[in-house]
């Protein structure tokens, strides 16, 4: 069963060792243990719901509860200490397109607010009702989860929009197919979250962003259904996906969704590469990248993260042995790691072998071809986990993502994390702060920042000084020209930051597409824009 307050199911958890607990508090000091709130406590705290009976609508307080909060920073200070101050009033599940149809007319003529919700990895608020005397009725779309058709000439699957990435995968797997669309979230999250959170998977390079994945599909908007065909490609005007894409609930609701997928690739391999210094792996990654070679996945860690990602994994002898061989090769304290994948045709893959570990010994790197990859494999999705461990022992945790132009994002990345490191010294505390570049482009590369710090007993305090971060933070990012979110969206968290993105003109266009569709604001108000 998936956890009502943290990351994932009941029944997993991350190995936190005991080596990992120390070097955390070497760095920021001794975490308190801070007992979260119970389930009883908080569900004692759901309201009276607003919403009258319907056979579609579920009243129940877990049930509120379970859909009131996503993944953000906020999100679990709520959860966690108990400061839930909104709920759904109700939660919908449908089962077939007529009665999606149902809520939204619903919605439109009784007046109460819709949230889509996926699988409720939101990390920037996307899913949280409002504080608002309209009641809200959260319409979790896990029912649309069958693969609905499969066109194995075209490579092209249709599939519900509730759909969440291990079921899709399995669906596609019995057929020989893959999407290959692997946020960190793939647990949890969904199709139609992927779509309307324009999210981003690691093996990109291969099998593409959700831009590149997303053909066509239904959604059901309060002025009725808008059926975007899946065209391979059209130059018949603006392409209306695009603002299906990102639209984070504003618009409707997504039903079904029509996406490429690929076959199961005859050759798929992780690698490690370390070198010397940040200079020597940034060089080698922007050069691999702009030589356009074929790996599916591409991340430079800083040495902070190396050393942090090693230190973490619990794997003390394997990380000794690994420090020892690396220092006989002069890789000290400055190591960086690059991790890459490579997937596809055997021969293809071998061949791009050959000319990174070309590039990259060029650049004085040392590859790694047996453990360190397959280990990150083997983990992608259960690191986060870890956000449990560090959270009970007293430490909180949050990342931030954009993304910059290859002449800028290394010393953006420098300020970044000096805001950070420095955003907490009026109360004396110290961070870990750590960076890595996580998606590439031959202009510019995504910048992903993991901040960590204690947390204190109260839920308030805490929450201020993840704002302070936040804010110093997102300042750097917007005042050097960068976006706001590379691939976590908007939601409530970004908002502010929109307007200095899209401007004024830009806002005001967007808003009123979103309104042609919904023109009483009953789609997930507040989220991506205030309302005017
Ligand atoms: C541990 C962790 C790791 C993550 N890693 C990544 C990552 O690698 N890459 C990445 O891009 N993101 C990542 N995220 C963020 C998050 O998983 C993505 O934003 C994801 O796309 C959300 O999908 P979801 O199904 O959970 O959507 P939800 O959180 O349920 O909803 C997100 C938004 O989409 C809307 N929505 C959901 N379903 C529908 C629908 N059917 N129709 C219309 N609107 C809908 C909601 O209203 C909301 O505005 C991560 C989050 C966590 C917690």
């Amino acid at each position: 069963m998936k956890r009502w307050n943290g990351w994932g199911r009941e029944e997993y958890n991350y190995h936190f060792a005991p080596s990992a607990q120390a070097f955390v508090e070497r760095i920021v000091g001794r975490g308190q243990t801070i007992p979260d709130a119970s389930l009883e406590s908080v569900l004692k705290s759901v309201p009276r719901s607003r919403l009258p009976q319907h056979a579609l609508f579920n009243h129940d307080a877990e049930s509120r509860l379970r859909h009131a909060r996503g993944q953000s920073f906020p999100d679990w200070v709520a959860l966690r200490y108990g400061t839930v101050n909104t709920f759904p009033d109700a939660v919908a599940m449908p089962t077939n397109q007529d009665e999606v149809d149902e809520m939204v007319t619903l919605a439109s003529k009784e007046h109460f607010s819709i949230i889509p919700y996926g699988g409720g990895t939101s990390v920037v608020g996307h899913i949280n009702p409002e504080m608002s005397d309209t009641p809200t009725l959260t319409v979790d779309m896990g029912k649309f989860n069958q693969l609905l058709h499969l066109d194995a000439v075209s490579q092209r699957a249709t599939f519900g929009a509730g759909v969440r990435g291990p079921d899709m995968e399995d669906a596609l797997a019995a057929h020989g197919y893959r999407f290959g669309h692997y946020p960190q979230s793939h647990e949890f999250s969904t199709l139609g979250g992927w779509i309307a959170s324009r999210s981003v998977g690691t093996q990109c390079y291969y099998y593409g962003r959700i831009e590149q994945l997303f053909l066509g599909g239904l959604m059901h908007t309060p002025q009725g259904k808008l059926n975007l065909p899946a065209f391979s490609a059209s130059a018949a005007g603006p392409d209306l996906r695009h603002f299906v894409m990102g639209s984070e609930g504003r618009m409707g609701i997504i039903s079904e969704a029509t996406v490429r997928i690929a076959p199961i690739p005859e050759f798929e391999h992780f690698y490690a590469v370390f070198f010397p210094d940040w200079e020597c792996g940034f060089a080698a990654l922007r050069e691999i990248v702009q030589a356009r070679l074929d790996a599916s996945m591409l991340r430079l860690l800083d040495k902070f993260e190396t050393e942090t990602t090693l230190q973490l994994s619990g794997k003390d002898k394997l990380v000794n042995f690994a420090d020892k061989g690396l220092r006989l090769l002069k890789m000290g304290d400055e190591r960086c790691m690059m991790l890459f994948g490579l997937t596809g045709l055997e021969a293809v893959a071998r061949n791009t072998l050959q000319q990174i570990r070309h590039i990259t010994s060029q650049h004085h790197g040392f590859l790694e071809k047996s453990f360190i990859g397959k280990m990150w494999y083997d983990s992608r999705f259960t690191t986060p986990y870890l956000r449990n461990n560090l959270w009970e022992c007293g430490y909180a945790l949050d990342t931030l993502e954009t993304v910059f132009p290859w002449s800028q994002v290394a010393a953006v990345k420098d300020e970044i994390e000096h805001a950070l490191f420095t955003g907490l010294e009026a109360e004396n505390e110290k961070l870990i702060v750590f960076s890595h570049l996580s998606h590439m482009y031959t202009d510019g590369a995504s910048l992903y920042v993991t901040y960590l710090f204690r947390r204190t007993a109260d839920a308030d305090e805490t929450l201020e000084h993840w704002k302070k971060l936040k804010k110093a933070a997102s300042e750097v990012i917007v005042k050097n020209g960068g976006t706001i979110s590379h691939q976590h969206g908007v939601g409530v968290d970004h908002r502010p930051y929109l307007p200095l993105e899209k401007g004024e003109l830009g806002m005001l266009s967007m808003q009123n597409f979103y309104q042609t569709y919904d023109p009483e604001r009953i789609m997930n108000p507040g989220k991506l824009y205030e309302e005017r």
